[in-house]
């Protein structure tokens, strides 16, 4: 389980991320698979709301281990944007 806190804890996985590039499919709002494309490695990242503070979890060994990968810094970029425009229609959750 990863703490989302300040940007800076994610700043390194997102520079990584923004070199990588990872293609980031979404299984559901909170759910979704991280794959490199060079690699075709694939990983699954979860991101969860709870007592206001935002988690993440991705089945890599990095994120395994309660850091920040750039797998949860793909995924947290697109779940921001759904998040966004789901407060803004009634989408629901799968
Ligand atoms: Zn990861």
């Amino acid at each position: 389980m990863i703490r989302l806190t300040t940007a800076t804890t994610l700043q390194n996985a997102i520079a990584k991320a923004r070199t990588v590039k990872p293609f980031v499919r979404v299984n559901c709002f909170g759910s979704y698979t991280v794959t490199n494309r060079k690699t075709g490695a694939t990983y699954t990242v979860t991101c969860e709301k709870r007592d206001g503070e935002r988690f993440a979890d991705c089945s890599c060994n990095a994120g395994t281990r309660g850091q920040a990968c750039y797998h949860v810094a793909a995924a947290a970029g697109a779940h921001i944007v759904i998040a966004a425009e789901r407060a803004t229609t009634t989408a629901s959750n799968c």
